[in-house]
């Protein structure tokens, strides 16, 4: 059910947000949206919370690029839905995300081996809070949805979704952002995607 809602200016639109949640659970997961949802194949996205991506502007990851080009992507298409889940290191939570990031830098390992030392599954996330939002939004069963991530389609799918199409969000850096984001990633240990970064000149 929704439990509080308000309209939200940004820098990438305005947004009907609001939270969700079940009865007797304090759990919430928040949406951005726009527009009718209600029409088959509208637009959403999963997105898994990220602190050091999102607020920190952290370089290891592109968490931060990836809610900003969601929003944009809504907010040009005019609707569409954003579910942001509270689900810090792939759901292990802030606290073993962190002692995770230690061990890959003190190791060299990457994040999944890391949660493999730490005795974690490698994934974490459960989705049933984000059935309750899109069903709160009266989100179409058929949807179009951003991400490549094949534990959230399938996450969709068990949740009755139809995946009428999906497609990988992809961002632009400028020439000196590129430029830094590439020495860190020759200099420093930091591992990017490029494949995901469109270069603009
Ligand atoms: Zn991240």
């Amino acid at each position: 059910m929704i439990i509080a809602a308000t309209v939200l200016e940004t820098a990438h639109g305005k947004f009907r947000v609001s939270t969700h949640g079940v009865e007797g659970s304090p759990e919430r997961c928040l949406t951005m949206s726009q527009g009718d949802l209600s029409e088959p194949g509208t637009v959403i996205r999963l997105h898994s919370s990220c602190i050091f991506g999102e607020a920190l502007l952290a370089c290891d990851c592109d968490c931060g690029p990836q809610l900003a080009t969601a929003m944009q992507e809504v907010n040009r298409r005019g609707s569409g839905a954003i579910v942001y889940l509270y689900q810090e290191g792939r759901g292990a939570g802030l606290d073993l995300k962190i002692e995770g990031m230690e061990r890959q830098r003190l190791r060299g390992i990457n994040s999944y081996q890391a949660y493999d030392s730490l005795g974690l599954p490698r994934d974490l996330r459960d989705y049933s809070l984000a059935g309750e939002a899109l069903n709160d939004l009266g989100v179409a069963k058929a949807v179009t949805v951003m991400s490549n991530n094949p534990t959230k389609l399938k996450a969709l799918e068990e949740l009755g979704y139809t995946i009428q199409s999906q497609f990988a969000l992809s961002y632009e850096v400028s020439q000196r952002a590129y430029d830094y984001l590439l020495m860190k990633q020759v200099e420093g240990d930091h591992s990017l995607d490029f494949g995901k970064i469109n270069f603009v000149g």
